[in-house]
């Protein structure tokens, strides 16, 4: 596929993002410039900007476009801000995030994925921005909490209590919640030390959280 071709079918995914409802400018700036192309496998590059979530390694997925975009929306992010994101993936979503001025610490379980993710953020990004780590994100990221935001982009059977104690106050935490198959989205606000406001939002499907906090895996 030329440049050409990426470079139209990208203003076109911006296009149906906004039809389906995304309003933040900054959200559709980034999805205007990060390459989604290059975070997926050969074969479903041609894909890559259709509002569909595909296939990546290790039986995972790139998450469909418009999921992306609306879990960034609802963590309002504004640059300068550092968020922490719990199943980096292919990288996409660290990639959007750190498009819009943001520190990004990210967390992979699968030792593949976390390597290739980190190869083509630091090819994309070549600062600072964005740190990658392998391992077990139910339990956070300590050593740089508070975050201004944590987005969880694998469905919990609970909310990990590790990730609430690492929210900033203000923060918005982003975490699919319910069953292995299907989950509910759930946007949590930190009001302050002890008290945060859960509000159930809609429908979704995410690969399982597996982890100390989450589904026991293998
Ligand atoms: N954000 C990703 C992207 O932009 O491509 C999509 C991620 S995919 C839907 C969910 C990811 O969460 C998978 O790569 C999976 O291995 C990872 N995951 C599941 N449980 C995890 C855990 N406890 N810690 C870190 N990553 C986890």
């Amino acid at each position: 596929m030329s440049r050409h071709f990426y470079t139209e079918a990208r203003s076109g995914l911006v296009q149906i993002l906004r039809e389906r409802g995304i309003t933040n400018e900054a959200v559709l700036q980034a999805f205007g410039s990060v390459p989604r192309e290059q975070f997926v496998s050969d074969p479903f590059k041609q894909r890559a900007y259709e509002d569909i979530a595909l296939p990546i390694d290790k039986h995972q997925t790139i998450s469909q476009p418009y999921t992306v975009a609306r879990m960034t929306e609802l963590l309002e992010v504004k640059p300068g801000h550092s968020i922490l994101e719990i199943g980096t993936g292919s990288g996409y979503q660290a990639a959007i995030l750190a498009e819009m001025g943001v520190t990004v610490y990210t967390i992979e379980r699968h030792f593949e994925l976390y390597n290739a993710a980190r190869s083509i953020l630091k090819e994309l990004f070549q600062g600072t921005s964005i740190q990658c780590r392998f391992g077990d994100g139910t339990i956070g990221w300590s050593e740089y909490a508070p975050y201004d935001g944590i987005i969880v982009t694998a469905g919990a059977p609970e909310i990990p209590d590790a990730l609430l104690k690492q929210l900033s106050i203000g923060g918005h935490l982003i975490i699919p919640v319910g069953s292995e198959k299907s989950q509910v989205m759930h946007c949590v606000v930190r009001e302050d030390e002890n008290n945060y406001a859960d509000y159930p939002l809609e429908d979704v499907s995410f690969v399982p959280l597996i982890g100390k906090q989450g589904w026991s895996g293998i």
